[in-house]
């Protein structure tokens, strides 16, 4: 017996989850395709956040439903107009590395008030992305935790 609480050993199993666990696969654009392009992308590939990257594949920016739905109310013509104007661009873009623990990108999540994260790895010219990170990948953990079976 090891004397721990099951409250405990809850937290602590809970501080040694990694975001690599229960990561998904990222969906990425160029940033010269059509504001129009991305939205079919997001429809074709079920996500609701598109990270965008240059022609080297490294992160540039990240776009999200409402950043689409923003321009689409707006003057902007969809299909000429290319997702780097609308996009929230680097450096502001909150990311992840795949050995982060996955409280502390639930924590990022809540508190920067956005749905999705990518994780990325370093390389020598910038950010690679590798992976993505969501609510629904939080919401997952969080019933493989707490379910009782
Ligand atoms: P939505 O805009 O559809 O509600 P989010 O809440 O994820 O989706 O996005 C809110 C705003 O934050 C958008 O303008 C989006 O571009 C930006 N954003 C989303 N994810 C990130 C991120 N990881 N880093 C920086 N900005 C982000």
């Amino acid at each position: 017996y090891t004397g721990k609480s099951s409250t405990q050993l809850l937290s602590e199993s809970v501080n040694k989850i990694k975001v690599n666990e229960y990561k998904s696969i990222p969906v990425v654009v160029n940033e010269n395709v059509s504001i129009y392009d991305a939205i079919v992308t997001m429809f074709l590939e079920d996500v609701g956040t598109l990270f965008v990257v240059d022609d080297k594949s490294l992160l540039v920016g990240v776009l999200s439903r409402k950043d689409c739905l923003r321009a689409s109310i707006g003057k902007q013509e969809l299909n000429s107009v290319p997702v780097h104007i609308i996009m929230t661009r680097m450096p502001n873009i909150t990311t992840c590395k795949s050995d982060d623990l996955l409280i502390d990108v639930a924590e990022k999540l809540i508190e920067k008030q956005i749905d999705s994260i990518p994780i990325v790895k370093e390389k020598e010219e910038g950010l690679e992305v590798i992976g993505r990170v969501t609510k629904s990948n939080i919401t997952k953990a969080f019933v493989t935790l707490f379910k009782k079976d």
